[in-house]
């Protein structure tokens, strides 16, 4: 069967070539859809390459330079894992934890917020991140461009190309993580915090469901950590998944949040 291969040169031509989304599929770093086509998940009849469309870059808040407004973050959904660890947390610590440098070299920030659910085992620890940012997602699709809130972007991810994220520097923000012992690693579940310059706190939490979920009971308890990280539960369903049960995910989440949480108020 033959494919048609697509690779725009920059980011108005990734915007065309997409289209309204249908039969076209995207590639970014490939560490996620490259497996799927060497399993023969699937079979595309239209790729999209992201690679050379000039997406990848991080955006400061630095007002003379004139590029941005001077108070949010952006970054292209085509920037390598490696170039947010960088970043404060959670979003930089997020980053960092993800597999090994080897895959954070070639694994993007838009890959990883559009990762589908696998039965497996989670793949989108950077949604956590950005739903404790609050972050701004900017995407393309059947009714154009629009930018929207990522907990309103994560369900229908699948039919949008992502085009960047944005998001006011937090105060303070921290990031937790159970890890496994092996440099290949998915993380099974984690926690990421971020307090806005008003005092506002926001959890995010990933490995907890299909995608990203905000941890809504847990952030009006922020003030006492042990009752936010046993409120933690009521915000989620936990479910079994290759690497971990759900039983051992809802022992460890009330310790996650109370760790993100404790830190912030550590590091304000
Ligand atoms: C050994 C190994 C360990 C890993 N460990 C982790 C881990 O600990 N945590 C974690 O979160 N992930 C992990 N991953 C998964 C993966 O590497 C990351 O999620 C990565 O960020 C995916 O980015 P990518 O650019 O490679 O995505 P791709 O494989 O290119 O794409 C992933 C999905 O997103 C879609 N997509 C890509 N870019 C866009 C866009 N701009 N707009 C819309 N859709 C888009 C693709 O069509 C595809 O459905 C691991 C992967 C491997 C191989």
């Amino acid at each position: 069967m033959s494919v048609d291969v697509v690779i725009p040169e920059s980011e108005s031509e990734a915007v065309e070539a997409y289209g309204d989304g249908s039969d076209i599929t995207v590639i970014a770093g490939g560490t996620i859809v490259m497996q799927l086509l060497n399993y023969q998940r699937f079979e595309p009849s239209k790729v999209l390459l992201l690679a050379h469309a000039g997406m990848s870059y991080i955006n400061m808040p630095v007002k003379e330079q004139g590029q941005n407004d001077g108070s949010t973050v952006t970054v292209g959904a085509t920037t390598p894992l490696a170039d947010l660890t960088v970043l404060a947390s959670p979003l930089g610590a997020c980053a960092a934890n993800v597999a090994d440098d080897e895959i954070r070299g070639q694994a993007t920030l838009g890959g990883n917020l559009c990762s589908p659910a696998p039965p497996e085992h989670p793949s989108g620890d950077l949604q956590g991140a950005l739903i404790a940012l609050d972050a701004m997602v900017r995407s393309t699709g059947a009714d154009g461009e629009k930018s929207e809130q990522i907990e309103d972007f994560l369900p229908h991810r699948s039919d949008r190309l992502a085009l960047d994220v944005s998001f006011e520097p937090p105060a303070s923000g921290a990031f937790a993580a159970f890890r496994r012992p092996h440099a290949h690693h998915y993380t099974p579940l984690a926690v990421s915090g971020a307090t806005s310059a008003d005092g506002t706190v926001r959890l995010g939490v990933t490995g907890a469901g299909d995608f990203g979920i905000r941890l809504n009971a847990a952030e009006a308890a922020a003030d006492d950590p042990e009752a936010a990280g046993e409120a933690s539960l009521t915000d989620v369903t936990m479910a079994d998944d290759a690497i971990i049960s759900g039983w051992y995910r809802e022992q460890l989440l009330p310790t996650l949040v109370k760790r993100v949480l404790n830190e912030m108020k550590d590091g304000s």
